[in-house]
């Protein structure tokens, strides 16, 4: 998995696309990143005791990660993410436009 939580985004299909987002969580056994502000799903609960009012809830939903993009801190552009092994033998991770590890 190349892409981390933390990490910003651009999304590059989908109703998202263009925008950019930071990822809160990673899922790696569906190949899926949820990404701050994207990809909301009104989800529609039941009533219950925790929630008498059911209704609908806001959340994000995943978002395949083949549809988003890594933007790079140091060039601020939306990367591909090459690994690299680091000088310590660690791979680390390259923004394959400015070679910057990230
Ligand atoms: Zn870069």
């Amino acid at each position: 998995m190349r892409i981390k939580a933390d990490d910003i985004v651009t999304v590059i299909s989908g109703d998202g696309k263009g925008q950019q987002g930071k990822v809160i969580r990673v899922i790696p056994r569906k190949g899926k990143v949820v990404v701050q502000n994207q990809a909301y799903v009104l989800k529609h609960v039941r009533k219950t005791q925790k929630n008498p009012q059911g209704g609908r809830l806001q959340m994000e939903s995943p978002i395949d990660i083949s549809n988003v993009r890594l933007v790079c801190p140091a060039c601020s552009e939306g990367t591909t993410v090459v690994m690299r092994k680091g000088d310590d033998g660690k791979r680390v991770r390259v923004c394959k436009k400015c070679q910057e590890e990230i």
